[in-house]
């Protein structure tokens, strides 16, 4: 054991877990061991809070995946990342159907799309997202008010359920967890012997100004019979939504999505609003008693997208900005932060990616070791 190289990764949110399964995959385990170190955990594990606060993204999700047009190369980026994080779905439903993802139809509504929506083709869909059974709307179709619609196949997770499945997942096929409150990322090498390499999946990061949170506030309800999950873009910029928390989660009817506000308490007119759209798009999706008055509330969501100006900050830091010549005994750190309103439908694809740097990294840092024996 004491000849044991350690990989940390900071963060058990969805990025976290997601990375730490793909790399007890892709490393070998005689040689690396893998510890998650975090404040937050989806299960309490001992000493660790069993609440969980609004910057703990990956606990208030809805969560949906749901291709956006690719017409940046940040939004291209993200499409190959998802269309990732799609396959695997599918794998994991056909492994282990209990994991707390499920296939069902998704519905956009758009009052006024953009030119990607306008050209998008089922066959456009299909390449960028990998997604089946993309279907436009007939004009006829529309509710009022809504320019364009369509349909196509997708996935709904049940956020906590799912993230806890990953934990347990990571703890039985050999992963270790550690909770603790870090100040910063390089504090990390210093929690175990030997740390070669740092996850930085922290979310948010650590100071970086890039950085800022979009406040979602949504409603979880009792809306059992909806099967479909609907997303309605409307003119003046604000969004209606709602999840289906397969697994007996209930629905979450949403949202907002408000840059730079930090208001962790739900706000209660908020919610009248939030539910008396989400009825009506759960009605266009015809759940027959979606549209009924008497939804119970069950709880009030408030969370924090991590969000990051310029997309995900994936990509290698070496100590103290020198090159990787000469430093061969320092820790490195792969950044793995800034998910935003994406985090569980890029998981898969970004954990990927931070595979194959770490891979990378650690083969760099070994010819330099073995170089000065
Ligand atoms: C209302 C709402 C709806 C959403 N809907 C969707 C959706 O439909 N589809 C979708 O894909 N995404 C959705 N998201 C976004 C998604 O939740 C996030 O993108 C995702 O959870 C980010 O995961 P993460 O692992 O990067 O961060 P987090 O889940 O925030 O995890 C960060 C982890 O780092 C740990 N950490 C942070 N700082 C420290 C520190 N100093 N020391 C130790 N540990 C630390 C935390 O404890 C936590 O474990 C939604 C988010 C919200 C709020």
């Amino acid at each position: 054991m004491a000849d044991h190289t350690t990989i940390v990764i900071i963060g058990a949110g969805v990025i976290g877990l997601t990375t730490g399964l793909r790399l007890l995959a892709t490393t070998d385990q005689a040689k690396y061991r893998i510890i998650i170190v975090s404040r937050e955990w989806p299960t309490s594990i001992p000493g660790a809070p069993v609440n969980h606060s609004v910057n703990y993204a990956s606990m208030w999700a809805g969560a949906h995946m749901r291709p956006i047009p690719a017409s940046t190369p940040q939004l291209q980026r993200e499409a190959a990342w998802l269309k990732h994080a799609a396959r695997t779905f599918e794998e994991q439903i056909r492994q282990t159907p209990s994991i707390g993802v499920t296939k069902c139809k998704g519905i956009e509504l758009l009052e006024a799309p953009t030119a990607g929506y306008e050209q998008q083709t089922a066959e456009s869909f299909f390449s960028e997202s990998g997604l089946n059974n993309y279907r436009k709307y007939s004009q006829a179709e529309l509710p009022p008010g809504v320019r364009l619609g369509f349909e196509y196949d997708t996935y709904c997770v049940n956020a906590p359920v799912y993230c806890a499945n990953l934990l347990r997942s990571f703890i039985l096929q050999g992963g270790r967890c550690m909770q603790r409150d870090l100040s910063s990322e390089w504090e990390a090498s210093s929690i175990a012997p030997n740390v070669s390499l740092v996850v930085n999946a922290s979310g948010m990061g650590f100071g970086d100004k890039k950085c800022f949170p979009i406040r979602g506030q949504t409603v979880l309800t009792d809306l059992s019979a909806v099967t479909k999950t609907v997303t309605k873009q409307k003119r003046d910029g604000t969004w209606s939504f709602i999840i289906p928390r397969f697994f007996e989660g209930g629905t979450v009817v949403g949202g907002t999505k408000q840059p730079g506000d930090w208001t962790a308490q739900p706000i209660l007119s908020t919610r009248s609003s939030v539910l008396s759209e989400g009825r009506k798009i759960a009605e266009f999706a015809s759940d027959s008693s979606a549209g009924s008055n008497d939804v119970r509330v069950i709880a009030d969501i408030v969370g924090r997208r991590p969000m990051r100006e310029g997309g995900m900050r994936v990509e290698v830091e070496h100590p103290y900005g020198t090159s990787v010549k000469g430093q061969s005994s320092m820790t490195r750190i792969v950044h793995a932060y800034g998910a935003g309103g994406r985090g569980f439908e890029i998981s898969w694809g970004v954990a990927e990616e931070v595979a194959s740097l770490v891979k990378a990294t650690l083969l760099i840092k070994d010819s330099i070791i073995q170089a000065k024996l």
